[in-house]
C-alpha cells in the first residue's frame, strides 16, 4: 500500500517527484557540503537557506511516510529507512560544518542511534554513507584536515555503531530468549498437566471407587487441571502480547456464545451470552477457519465487548473437536496496531486445542464428581436405613435421604394395613406442604382410586409417564391436594412379595432424571426391607415385654419398670403407689364357664384396667388372674380413687357367655412410698397383704396399708 495513494487526484508524475524529494534533498546537501558549503554562520547565503529548507521538507516527508506505513501495518522498506537516516545524517553534518569539528561526536551518537533502531541493513548502509561523505568533506575539499581526521572519524563511527549494535542486539536476543523460555515453559506445564490428567482419566470412572490412594492423587490434581484453560490463555496472552485473549463456548442450542475464561486488560468483555452468528466470530464459526484482521481505525464486527471497543488487530480461531464439532472460538486482539502473523495464528490454534482438551477434562471431572457425590449420598442413605431400629427412624431416614439424593420438594412414606379385610393407607411421615398447608402425617385413607392406592394394588411405580395436569392428580385421597409439582413418582415399598406401602417423591422441576429415579427405586426397596425389619423387631420386642393374652406388660417388665420408677421416686422424694389386684373366685369362673371364657374375662378386665388407669400409670399382668399397677406421683388416697374406679368398672362389666351373662368382682391392695419405704419387695408384699386383707374382709374392695393397719388395730381392739 502506498502512503501517497491516499491523495487520489495527484498526477502520477507529481507523485514521483514528491516521492524522490527526500533523497534529492540529502544528495544536494552532501554535494554542497563536499563543495565546502555551510562553512560558518556568517557565510550562510540563499543557497544554504534553500538547501536547509529542502532538507527539512525531505525529512518531514520521509518521517510522515514512515509513520503512516507502520500505522497501516505495511512493511517499512529499506528505502524509507535510508531516506530518513540519510536526512538526519545530512542535518548532523550541516550542524558539524557550521558549529565546528568539536561537534562531530553528534554524528557518532546519531550513528549509534540509527544502527540501534533501524534494521541491520539500513544501519550498515547508513554507516557507509556517513563514512563516504565524511571522506568527501574531510579529504576532498577541506584543507588541513586530511587522513588522520578521517581515520579517527571512521574508527569512532564504526566503534559507536558496532558497539551499540552489539550491545543492543545482545540484550534484545537475551530478552527474546527469556521470553521464549517463559512461553515454552508455560506450554510444557500445560501439556504436562493435560498429560497427567489423561493418564488418570484413561480408566473408567469405576477406577476411582475404592482406590483411595489414586483418589487422593486425583483430588489433588483436579484443581491444577481445572486451571488449564486459564494457563493456556495465559500462554497466549504472554506470547501474543494481547489486549484480550478469551475463550467463548457455544451454548447448547449453538445460537449463542458464552464467555468461558479470559485474560484481558479490558473490563468490558461481554460476560452475558451473545449472538453467535454475527461479526467476525460469526464468520469463524461459519467457516470453521481462523480469521485475522487489522485496521488502524478500529475493526468493525467485534461482538464480544460490552460497548464499542477500539481494537486494531484481531485473530480468532475456532475450537473444534476431532469429530468436526465446533465448540467455540478462541479470540486474541490488540489495541495497538500490530497485526497478527502466521506464527501467531499457529500458536493460537495450538492453544485452542489445549482449551478444548481442558474443557473436555472439566466436563469429565464434573460428571465424575457429581456421580461420586450422588453415590456417596446414596450409600450413606442406605447405611442410615440399615441402622434405623424403629419404623419411625426408617421413615425419617427415607425422607431425609430421598430429599438429599433428589432434592425433592415433596416426599412422603405411606404404609398399608388390613382391617376387617379392607386396606387402609396411612401417611406415616412427610416433608413439603399440601395445598391446604396441613401436615398429612398420621392421616389415614381408605383404598381408593388415587395413585398411592394403585401403586400398592399393582406393585409398580406410578405414574408411568409424565402427566400433564399434575395438580388434578389424586395422590392420597380427594381431599388432599398437593399443588405446584412438576414431576411426581410413587414407588411401592416392596419386601419379598409383600407391599408394605409407598414412597411418594415430588419435585417442582419438570422432570426427575432417570438416575435419580433409579436411585429412588432402589431406595424404596431398601426402605421396605428396613420397615419390615423394624416392624419385626418391634413385634419381637413387644412379645418379650408384653403378655400375649391381655396385651399388658408382663411380670418381668413390671419388675424392671417398678425398679426404674422407684429409683426415680426415691431420688426426687416423690410419692409412688403400687396396686395389686386379684379377681374374686376366679376358679369358679373357669370351672363353671370353661377356661376360654376365663380368658375372655381376663382380657375384659385388662381392658378396664388400661382404660381406668392414667397414661402415666404402668399396668401389668402380675400373675394368672392378678394384675399390678405402678402409679408414679400418687399417694395412697389418689391411688385408692383409681382403685375404686377400677373395682366399680369391673363389677359393672357384664361378660356374655354361652351360659348367659357373667359378672365378676375384684379385690385390690394398695401400698405407697415413701410412707412404707421405697423398697420394691416391701411395697409389693404390703400391697399383697392389703389384698389378702380385702379378700378376708369380704372381697370386692380396695384396701390401703393404713386401712389394713387400722383394721388390724380395730380387730385387735375388738378382740381385746
Ligand atoms: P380368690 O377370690 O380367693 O382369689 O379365689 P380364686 O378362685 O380367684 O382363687 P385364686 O386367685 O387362687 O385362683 C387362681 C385361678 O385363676 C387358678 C387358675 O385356674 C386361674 N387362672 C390363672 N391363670 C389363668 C389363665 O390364664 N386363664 C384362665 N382361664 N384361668 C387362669
Ligand atoms: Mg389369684
Ligand atoms: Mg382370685
Amino acid at each position: 500500500m502506498n502512503a501517497l495513494s491516499s491523495i487520489p487526484l495527484m498526477p502520477k508524475i507529481v507523485r514521483h517527484v514528491v516521492r524522490s524529494l527526500p533523497a534529492a534533498s540529502v544528495l544536494l546537501v552532501f554535494v554542497h557540503l563536499a563543495r565546502n558549503g555551510f562553512r560558518n554562520l556568517s557565510r550562510l547565503g540563499w543557497t544554504e537557506a534553500f538547501l536547509m529548507a529542502f532538507l527539512l521538507v525531505g525529512l518531514g516527508l520521509s518521517a510522515w511516510r514512515r509513520v503512516r506505513r507502520s500505522a497501516l501495518g505495511s512493511p517499512v522498506e529499506l528505502r524509507d529507512d535510508l531516506e530518513l537516516g540519510g536526512g538526519l545524517i545530512a542535518a548532523a553534518f550541516i550542524v558539524v560544518s557550521i558549529g565546528g569539528a568539536f561537534l562531530f561526536p553528534l554524528v557518532y551518537l546519531l550513528m549509534a542511534f540509527l544502527v540501534a533502531f533501524l534494521p541491520r541493513n539500513a544501519g550498515l548502509t547508513l554507516l557507509g554513507v556517513a563514512l563516504v561523505f565524511d571522506g568527501l568533506v574531510t579529504l576532498g575539499v577541506k584543507k588541513g584536515g586530511g587522513w588522520p581526521t578521517f581515520a579517527t572519524h571512521s574508527i569512532f563511527l564504526a566503534l559507536f555503531a558496532g558497539l551499540y549494535h552489539l550491545v543492543l542486539s545482545a540484550r534484545i536476543a537475551a530478552a527474546r530468549m527469556a521470553e521464549n523460555d517463559a512461553v515454552q515453559k508455560r506450554i510444557k506445564e500445560v501439556e504436562e498437566r493435560a498429560r497427567t490428567f489423561r493418564l488418570i482419566s484413561s480408566g473408567t470412572q469405576d477406577s476411582f471407587s475404592g482406590m483411595n490412594q489414586d483418589e487422593k492423587w486425583l483430588v489433588a490434581s483436579v484443581k491444577e487441571i481445572e486451571g488449564a484453560v486459564g494457563a493456556a490463555l495465559e500462554v497466549a496472552e504472554t506470547a501474543l502480547r494481547t489486549h484480550t485473549c478469551a475463550a467463548f463456548l457455544l451454548t447448547s442450542d449453538d445460537r449463542s456464545l458464552k464467555l468461558y475464561d479470559c485474560r484481558s486488560t479490558s473490563e468490558r468483555i461481554q460476560r452475558e451470552r451473545f449472538n453467535a452468528g454475527e461479526g467476525i466470530i460469526g464468520g469463524v464459526l461459519k467457516r470453521q477457519a481462523p480469521v485475522r484482521m487489522n485496521s488502524q481505525n478500529g475493526i468493525k464486527g467485534i461482538t464480544y465487548y460490552d460497548g464499542a471497543p477500539q481494537v486494531a488487530a484481531v485473530l480468532a480461531v475456532p475450537i473444534i473437536e476431532a469429530s468436526g464439532l465446533v465448540r467455540g472460538v478462541l479470540v486474541a486482539d490488540r489495541v495497538m496496531h500490530e497485526p497478527f502473523s502466521d506464527q501467531d495464528e499457529r500458536l493460537l490454534s495450538t492453544i485452542a486445542g489445549e482449551v478444548l482438551r481442558a474443557i473436555e477434562v472439566e466436563r469429565v471431572l464434573t460428571y465424575i464428581r457429581k456421580s461420586r457425590d450422588e453415590k456417596d449420598r446414596f450409600f450413606r442413605a442406605i447405611e442410615e436405613l440399615n441402622r434405623a431400629g424403629s419404623p419411625e427412624q426408617v421413615f425419617v431416614a427415607v425422607l431425609e435421604s430421598a430429599r438429599q439424593i433428589a432434592s425433592l420438594d415433596f416426599c412422603a412414606v405411606t404404609l398399608v394395613s388390613e382391617a376387617d379385610g379392607k386396606r387402609v393407607h396411612r401417611v406415616m411421615r412427610m416433608t413439603g406442604v399440601t395445598a391446604a398447608g396441613k401436615a398429612l402425617e398420621g392421616r389415614s385413607f381408605a383404598d381408593n382410586n388415587g395413585l398411592v392406592a394403585n401403586v400398592v394394588r399393582y406393585g409398580a411405580p406410578l405414574p408411568g409417564r409424565d402427566i400433564k395436569a399434575m395438580d388434578r392428580q389424586v395422590i392420597f385421597d380427594e381431599e388432599t391436594q398437593i399443588r405446584g409439582l412438576g414431576a411426581l413418582k410413587i414407588f411401592p415399598l416392596t419386601a419379598g412379595d409383600r407391599i408394605l406401602g409407598t414412597l411418594v417423591a415430588g419435585s417442582r422441576k419438570k422432570v426427575l432424571d432417570s438416575d435419580v429415579l433409579r436411585m429412588l427405586e432402589v431406595m424404596a426397596i431398601q426402605a421396605a426391607q428396613a420397615v419390615l425389619r423394624a416392624q419385626l423387631f418391634e413385634q419381637m420386642e413387644r412379645m418379650a415385654t408384653t403378655d400375649g393374652l391381655t396385651g399388658l406388660l408382663n411380670h418381668r417388665t413390671f419388675q424392671s419398670k417398678a425398679d426404674e420408677h422407684l429409683a426415680q421416686a426415691r431420688r426426687y422424694q416423690r410419692k409412688l403407689s403400687v396396686i395389686l389386684t386379684d379377681i374374686d373366685h376366679f376358679k369358679n369362673v373357669n370351672d363353671t364357664y370353661g377356661h376360654p371364657t376365663g380368658d375372655a374375662v381376663l382380657r375384659g378386665v385388662a381392658k378396664i384396667l388400661r382404660e381406668k388407669a392414667r397414661d402415666t400409670d404402668i399396668v401389668a399382668r402380675y400373675g394368672g388372674e392378678e394384675f399390678a399397677i405402678i402409679m408414679p406421683e400418687t399417694d395412697a388416697k389418689g391411688a385408692q380413687v383409681i382403685a375404686e374406679r377400677i373395682r366399680e368398672a369391673v363389677k359393672a362389666e357384664v361378660f356374655q357367655t354361652e351360659l348367659g351373662p357373667l359378672k365378676v368382682t375384684m379385690s385390690l391392695g394398695i401400698a405407697t412410698g415413701p410412707d412404707h419405704g421405697y423398697e420394691k419387695q416391701q411395697l409389693i408384699d404390703l400391697a399383697d397383704q392389703c389384698l389378702y386383707h380385702a379378700k378376708r374382709n369380704g372381697r370386692n374392695q380396695s384396701v390401703t396399708v393404713a386401712q389394713m393397719q387400722g383394721g388390724k388395730r380395730l380387730q385387735v381392739a375388738e378382740a381385746g
